[in-house]
């Protein structure tokens, strides 16, 4: 049997990493210090011989005993508001927690695919954006934090590449969706969903003008798993390009909610806020056979019906 060791393994795409893996046969080691991360993500895991959780934090020595064989490396706080709340724990994870897991990764002669980001695109003047583009990123600015720690991930991941020969992966993740998202994670659609239901006001930061592209989560867990078996160490984007303004997914969700005291509520847009973001998935398609599946109307019916169990 495989064992993969998965971090932020209680996360909302950790935890459903951890679903795919054990349906494809594998043992599981999930890694979690629960910052961000849930037990009730992982918690229908817990009776299955083949899976194990560490409450550990991976910017501290990480030890595995014996096999290891996969590691994805998907522990950070991921949403613009917790990486503002927490920054050098942001920081740490993206560099201290991926050397930590380079070593561990070289050690058991493991292959190991990091989660990098859309967010080292910054700002794009590129757009859609494909691998190639270096991105247009504010080291100092609020989110750079975040988008530096990605930045340094992918950096340390070629250099154990190139100079130690380890067998690496790395996936640029764009804005992805689904049920286990937290309900309180500050991002646009557990807020936009969240309040739709309550009836309040949906806080549409700056004019709304600024775009996304949201990927469904099975489809990138699925586009994750390919790269994972593929044997191409560069960087892919996976994500969905239909892209939305914010003002118009405010719109679509308060269709789909059908609350009629929800109402749009325009706030004050964050300090570097990327204008428009879509992801060029030519590469994907090409070396994965990869594209996504799950159009954004579907996907947010199944999101919906997590939201309204879990908003109160
Ligand atoms: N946004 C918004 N209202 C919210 C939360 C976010 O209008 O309550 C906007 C935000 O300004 C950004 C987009 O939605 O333009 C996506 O924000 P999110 O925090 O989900 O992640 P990002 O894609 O910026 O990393």
């Amino acid at each position: 049997m495989k064992k993969v060791l998965i971090t932020g393994g209680a996360g909302f795409l950790g935890s459903h990493l951890c679903d795919r893996f054990i349906k494809e046969g594998f043992h599981v080691v999930a890694m979690d210090n629960l910052l961000t991360g849930s037990m009730r993500n992982i918690e229908h895991l817990f009776p299955l011989p083949q899976f194990e959780f560490y409450h550990h934090d991976v910017t501290r020595f990480v030890h595995v005993p014996g096999q290891l064989d996969y590691i994805l490396h998907f522990a950070s706080p991921a949403s613009p508001i917790d990486y503002l709340k927490m920054p050098i724990q942001t920081l740490k994870v993206g560099a201290l927690g991926t050397h930590n897991l380079l070593g561990l990764a070289r050690e058991k002669k493991a292959r190991i695919l990091v989660a990098s980001t859309s967010e080292v695109y910054g700002d794009p003047l590129e757009h859609p954006q494909s691998e190639d583009y270096w991105g247009n990123v504010n080291p100092v600015g609020p989110r750079g934090v975040y988008d530096e720690a990605k930045r340094f991930l992918e950096a340390i991941t070629m250099a154990y590449h190139n100079f130690h020969g380890v067998d690496t992966r790395i996936v640029r993740i764009f804005n992805t969706y689904g049920p286990r998202m937290r309900v309180e994670d500050g991002r646009v659609l557990p807020a936009f969903f969240s309040q739709a239901i309550r009836g309040e006001g949906l806080t549409v930061f700056g004019d709304g003008s600024q775009t996304r592209s949201f990927c469904y989560v099975h489809d990138l867990i699925e586009g994750i798993f390919r790269l994972l078996m593929s044997d191409y160490h560069l960087p892919v984007n996976i994500g969905n390009p239909d892209e939305i303004t914010i003002l118009e997914f405010a719109q679509e969700i308060i269709d789909l909610v059908g609350n009629s005291n929800a109402f749009i509520d325009y706030r004050p847009l964050p300090v570097d806020d990327p204008k428009v973001r879509q992801p060029d998935i030519t590469r994907a398609k090409a070396i994965l056979g990869w594209e996504p599946q799950v159009p954004r109307a579907e996907g947010l019916l199944e999101t919906m019906k997590y939201f309204k169990e879990v908003v109160h």
